[in-house]
């Protein structure tokens, strides 16, 4: 027997409260004290925790739409973001403070993770306040964060430690080798040993004593998506037998000094706590050794890896993880401290580059449904019923697979649900076989595949009143279910959903107060099928579908849909610049929100999406071509007399409106 997952929640019974929403979506679990609902049954977001102090999620779009900002909108909540920063310095504070480690501790934010320079911005500023630093992996990165460092402004930037991982060519060496002469705390981490040899040539050349980081390939495997992060095949690093060449390289260049920071990576969203514990014991091994043979390192960097609980379900896999912030600073600090202890070394500087734990939790996309298609329950029986009528009025007679399929639907009891749903399978198909043999009218296909529906959700209705969905027709929840069609992509703000399968929690933020009746999955506005939703965050099980509230029609034809505002939370890591202009749609709206001392939220920023004109120039248009040749185009068809003069004009607005607007709908 499976859960039962219906297309209507059948199962929900009598009055619906605001914590069965809670509950149901998860809520407490993966919200963090950061998510949670009011009375009004609205997703509010708390940004210290203390629960006096919240966002009304609803209030704000509402207000956001009036001023004439539209979703797909990205909320960034810079009060997160500095919590979430104090939650791990004070993790590690507290744990070191506990076990007697004095080396410190330090979190390097690699900017890879989200780069948009109002995130960068307030994070140098943290990192001066905390004591963290900034990490680049790429030559852009790097000219990104010396601007950043110099722009944080006080004193103290210039102590703020700047990691360079990944591959460095001598521009780049030379860049570093200045800014060091500049001021800067700045220490690139050798991934290859040619590396080596230019720090080395440029140290000389400009008199420069660098501080030296080296990336060593560990033994230890790495975990996960990620797993190539680590281990003897990584992409990065020296092996072990280069580390100890290095060591003699720089001894003969008087040099060893100058060697002090190790450094590993063993993977992103590390899941299980032991990989890293394995990581952390051998590298801390492997700097004891060479702190023996003399070089002067003072720092151990671990990389990155601190994950996030996406679901809520504290598990060791993909989307979870089996630890807290607070473990995950003990074990750290436990692992180093006795490696160090017994090797009689002094505890080292101790580095993490968690970017994803840093930022995931800062932002929230709300996107608006812009409307449904569901499996109708009702087969609409006065409509088969002609049509069977005027089949016979024509001469022909009504299939077999009709009359059976009727024939199902009315005799469908409590008793005879598998039985039935056997009966219906088959008669659709032979149904579908006849239709395609020549053998059956459109409108007598049509009779059959609204029978089949109907007496899907007849069947699921009664198999949930019984609280039970028999193993034959697990698959029909889903196959029943809505489309929600939403407005946004999928590939420009939750890439990772379609790369790598990653779940992100998704909820309603509005209308919590009320049962959700139906259960659909969400399609974005690409033209793309993989352009969509189908699994959903749950504590238990493998969740196809998501309840949702009905979508209410505006009265009037072509009038729309009541709003409804889905909130997809999280998306603060690696989304944004992973994001592409699949379509091309572009960047959603970016607004940065805080709380004022009157507890009333404000709007700090606004950073608008791109518009039609900016995603066509990133693909080479000329703008103002296109509008002489449109504008050309629509003389001719009114001197021609197939527009009227004013019916050009207005296509020459909207075209030139449309240029300068949004790349998502707006309703
Ligand atoms: C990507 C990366 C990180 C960040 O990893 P998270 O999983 O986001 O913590 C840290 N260090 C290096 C070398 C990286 O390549």
């Amino acid at each position: 027997m499976a859960t039962i997952t219906t297309g209507k929640n059948a199962f929900l019974h009598g009055r619906w409260s605001i914590e069965e929403s809670m509950k149901l979506y998860g809520v407490a679990d993966w919200g963090k004290g950061y998510v949670g609902v009011n009375a009004l049954g609205n997703v509010t977001i708390t940004p210290g925790k203390e629960s006096q102090r919240s966002i009304d999620l609803f209030e704000v779009i509402e207000g956001l739409r009036e001023r004439g900002i539209h979703t797909p909108v990205l909320l960034r909540f810079n009060d997160i973001l500095s919590h979430r920063l104090r939650e791990i310095r004070k993790a590690f504070d507290d744990t070191m403070g506990e076990q007697g480690y004095v080396g410190g501790y330090s979190c390097v934010y690699p900017i890879k993770v989200n780069q948009q320079r109002h995130i960068c911005e307030q994070m140098a500023a943290e990192c001066v306040a905390l004591n963290f630093g900034l990490e680049a992996g790429s030559k852009p990165e790097l000219l990104a964060v010396l601007g950043l460092s110099a722009t944080a402004g006080g004193p103290g930037v210039n102590g703020m430690p700047i990691i360079c991982n990944g591959f460095k060519d001598a521009e780049f060496i030379e860049t570093v080798m200045l800014a060091t002469k500049l001021g800067r705390n700045i220490i690139p981490v050798v991934e290859k040993w040619t590396e080596l040899e230019l720090v080395v040539k440029y140290a000389k050349q400009y008199g420069v004593r660098p501080r030296i980081g080296i990336r060593v390939k560990l033994s230890s495997k790495g975990a996960g998506r990620w797993e190539g992060s680590a281990g003897v095949r990584s992409k990065f690093g020296l092996f072990v037998s280069e580390v100890l060449s290095a060591v003699d390289y720089l001894k003969r260049h008087e040099m060893l000094d100058c060697l002090n920071l190790l450094h590993c990576h063993v993977g992103s969203q590390l899941y299980d706590i032991r990989v890293l514990k394995n990581a952390i014991n051998e590298l801390t091994h492997i700097y004891c050794e060479l702190h023996r043979l003399g070089a002067g390192l003072t720092m151990l960097d671990i990389g990155g890896g601190m994950g996030v609980d996406y679901d809520g379900s504290q598990s060791a896999w993909s989307s979870s993880i089996n630890y807290s912030v607070q473990e995950y600073a003990a074990d750290v600090v436990y692992r180093v401290k006795s490696v160090c202890d017994d090797a009689r070394v002094p505890h080292p500087q101790i580095i993490t580059e968690s970017g994803r734990a840093m930022v995931a939790y800062s932002s929230v996309l709300v996107v608006d449904v812009l409307g449904t298609s569901s499996f109708a329950s009702d087969p609409d029986m006065a409509r088969i019923q002609g049509d069977m009528k005027s089949e016979a009025e024509r001469g022909g007679e009504v299939p077999q697979p009709v009359l059976d399929l009727l024939d199902t639907y009315q005799s469908l009891t409590d008793r005879n649900l598998v039985e039935a749903y056997h009966d219906s399978t088959q008669a659709r198909d032979e149904a579908m076989s006849l239709f395609s043999l020549g053998y059956m009218s459109l409108a007598m296909r049509a009779a059959a595949e609204r029978l089949f529906w109907a007496i899907g959700h007849k069947l699921l209705e009664k198999a949930s009143r019984r609280g039970e969905l028999p193993d034959e027709f697990e698959n029909l929840p889903e196959t029943l279910s809505d489309i929600y069609f939403c407005n946004f992509s999928l590939f420009q703000s939750m890439p990772d959903s379609w790369a790598i399968d990653q779940l992100f929690p998704i909820c309603p933020i509005h209308r919590l107060a009320e049962e959700p009746a139906r259960r659909g999955i969400l399609c974005d506005i690409t033209c793309d099928s993989d352009g969509k939703i189908d699994h959903f965050v749950d504590k238990r099980i493998d969740k196809k579908t998501l309840e949702l509230h009905e979508v209410r029609d505006l009265p009037g034809e072509g009038a729309g849909v009541e709003p409804y505002y889905l909130g997809v939370f999280l998306l603060g890591a690696y989304q944004e610049i992973l994001g592409d202009l699949h379509n091309l749609l572009g960047d959603t709206h970016a607004v940065h929100l805080s709380i004022d001392e009157q507890g009333q939220w404000q709007i700090d920023e606004v950073i608008e999406g791109d518009t039609v004109e900016e995603v066509l120039r990133y693909v080479q248009y000329d703008i103002d071509d296109m509008k002489r040749a449109m504008r050309l185009d629509i003389e001719a068809a009114c001197r021609q007399g197939r527009l009227t003069v004013a019916e050009g004009k207005s296509l020459l607005k909207f075209y030139d409106d449309g240029l300068e607007g949004y790349t998502y709908l707006e309703a």
